[in-house]
């Protein structure tokens, strides 16, 4: 992960990524939205490579306001995947399929920053340090281009501060923080606490969380599914990719999906995680062992 993509996914900086029209993808599906509740993603299909190899083979997915999804599964699957090619990261190549966002618009044809700034965000699963960008003057950029797309007046920098400590409180991040330039020395704990600070500043419509709480302390933990929650509304969806039952102690999906071999295998409410955690991914043929994240 770039630091330029990673500026990018939190939407300004150009970049372009490879965007064939939907229309020309193979496979591609029309799905029609019902007129009073439009979902608020459908990915349908999807396919993508990287550097040539085959990762996402058709996969499937409608997301609507208001729900969150959990996407489970073992390593190498895809899940870190899907969730770039949703936010158009420039080294994953769409081969097949479409992704639907809001009023049927196509997703996959927008770049990466004009993505950010219609409100999907992805808290990246290794967030990367960008030395020599204070965080606070990262995320007040980030929140005026978002601010900007809605139509809504930039923040001045004194504004800001007012909105962030708010912020900064809720994901209990000192403000020593602001100073300091993004992620640059901050443990792993406090670079997923940043993410998910960056999540409440630009109140995204589709929030992706790529394994946020891995690696977290169980405090730590809890502050983020807190954050979460305080971020969860009737108006905007999540998709959290995660391995632990844990975290969905504390944030409840209302799906749960299976991800193996580049496709979504298996969907269910929240017991399917429960089922996941009691006897791992035999169902797939992958004993506890081969699967040590989940032991
Ligand atoms: P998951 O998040 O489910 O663990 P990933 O989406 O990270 O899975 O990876 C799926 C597969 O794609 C893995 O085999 C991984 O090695 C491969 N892959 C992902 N990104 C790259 C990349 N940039 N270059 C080469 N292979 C990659
Ligand atoms: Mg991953």
């Amino acid at each position: 992960m770039t630091p330029s993509f990673c500026v990018a996914a939190l939407g300004f900086t150009m970049l372009r990524a490879p965007a064939p029209s939907c229309a020309a993808r193979i496979g591609c599906a029309v799905v029609m939205a019902a007129a009073d509740a439009p979902p608020l993603l459908v990915v349908s299909g999807l396919r993508a490579t990287v550097a040539d190899t085959p990762i996402l083979k058709g996969v499937d997915l409608i997301v609507r306001r208001g729900e969150v999804h959990a996407i489970m599964g073992p390593n190498g699957s895809g899940k870190s995947t899907l969730s770039k090619v949703l936010v158009g990261h420039p080294s994953y190549e769409v081969t097949g399929g479409c992704a639907r966002y809001r009023n049927d618009e196509d997703l996959l044809e927008l770049e990466p920053e004009e993505r950010a700034q219609q409100g999907i965000f992805l808290a990246f699963q290794y967030p990367v340090e960008i030395p020599g960008v204070s965080n606070n003057d990262f995320l007040r950029l980030a929140v005026n281009k978002r601010r900007g797309a809605l139509g809504l007046d930039e923040y001045d920098p004194l504004e800001f501060l007012g909105v962030l400590s708010e912020k900064m409180e809720m994901v209990s991040m000192s403000p020593d923080f602001l100073g300091r330039d993004v992620n640059s020395g901050f443990s792993g704990g406090e670079k997923k606490r940043n993410e998910i600070l960056q999540m409440a500043l630009l109140e995204p419509e589709l929030a992706i969380l790529d394994e946020t709480d891995s690696g977290l302390d169980i405090d730590a933990l809890k502050t983020v599914a807190a954050g979460v929650n305080a971020c969860r509304s009737e108006k905007n969806a999540m998709i959290l990719i995660t391995h632990y039952q844990r975290l969905l102690d504390y944030v409840k999906p209302d799906f749960v999906h299976i991800m193996y071999q580049g496709r979504i295998v298996r969907s269910g409410g929240p017991e399917l995680a429960l089922e996941l955690e009691a006897e791992g991914y035999a169902f797939l043929g992958i004993t506890k062992e081969q699967q040590p994240a989940l032991s």
